[in-house]
């Protein structure tokens, strides 16, 4: 990628989510994205790559993206972002917490800038962490597919708005980091998608809808949780 910028996935827990490393080569700092399942495999990897964790940064507040924020932060006292509408819709708090709003730059060296994005659909303040040529996506877009729409809060009318603006308004050759390793490259690019996503290719809001919940009805549950138990301390 650019100068300066880079991007790393570590792949995690049982759903397959990625935790996404933004990072700026000359002053090894680095944003961590969706910290979750293990702060220590995180911070081990942090360690491996030579980077110090300046900030932690939240696509959404399912816990499959947020459950090891506070376990992350005994190992570094870094910001926290969350869109100020996940965090009114899901109450989500941790310490340091940093309510956003849509267009908020934050910075990384000299060399690395990243804008947060509102793209709303699987939550009602789910981001998108726009860099220099790429996209950490969390639950928005996946490699040849998008983010469920009938958990609570989800939308597929908003889904399908959020997603044509993405791809109408990003260049084609923007790289997308999707929140779980899902399709058959762990990432993409939008012109890629275009071709290849079943979920980008409806003419029509109401062909999107019908497909994207296939019979289910929206608003009705959270994610079930796996059998799991959290780690102490
Ligand atoms: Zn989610």
């Amino acid at each position: 990628m650019s100068e300066g910028l880079f991007v790393h996935q570590l792949a995690l827990g049982p759903w397959d989510n990625f935790i996404t490393f933004i990072g700026d080569r000359a002053s090894r700092s680095c944003a961590v994205v969706d910290p979750a399942w293990d702060a220590a495999t995180i911070q081990r990897e942090a360690e491996r790559l030579d980077l110090r964790i300046a900030a932690i940064l939240c696509t959404h507040s399912h816990f499959d993206h947020v459950d090891q924020v506070e376990a992350l932060l005994h190992h570094a006292d870094v910001p926290v972002h969350m869109l100020r509408p996940e965090i009114d819709f899901s109450g989500f708090a941790c310490e340091n917490l940093v309510p956003s709003s849509p267009g908020d730059l934050l910075r990384l060296g000299e060399h690395v800038e990243i804008t947060m994005m509102h793209t709303p659909g699987h939550t009602p303040g789910s981001t998108s962490y726009r860099v220099r040529g790429g996209l950490v996506c969390g639950d928005t877009l996946f490699v040849d597919g998008c983010g469920r729409c009938d958990f609570v809060g989800g939308n597929p009318q908003v889904m399908f708005g959020t997603l044509r603006s993405l791809v109408e308004g990003l260049p084609g050759d923007t790289r997308m980091y999707p929140g779980h390793d899902y399709g058959s490259t762990p990432t993409s690019t939008l012109d890629e998608q275009l071709r290849t996503n079943p979920y980008l290719r409806h003419g029509t809001v109401a062909d999107f809808v019908a497909h994207r919940m296939d019979g289910k009805t929206p608003d009705t549950a959270l994610p079930p949780r796996p059998q799991w138990s959290p780690p102490k301390g």
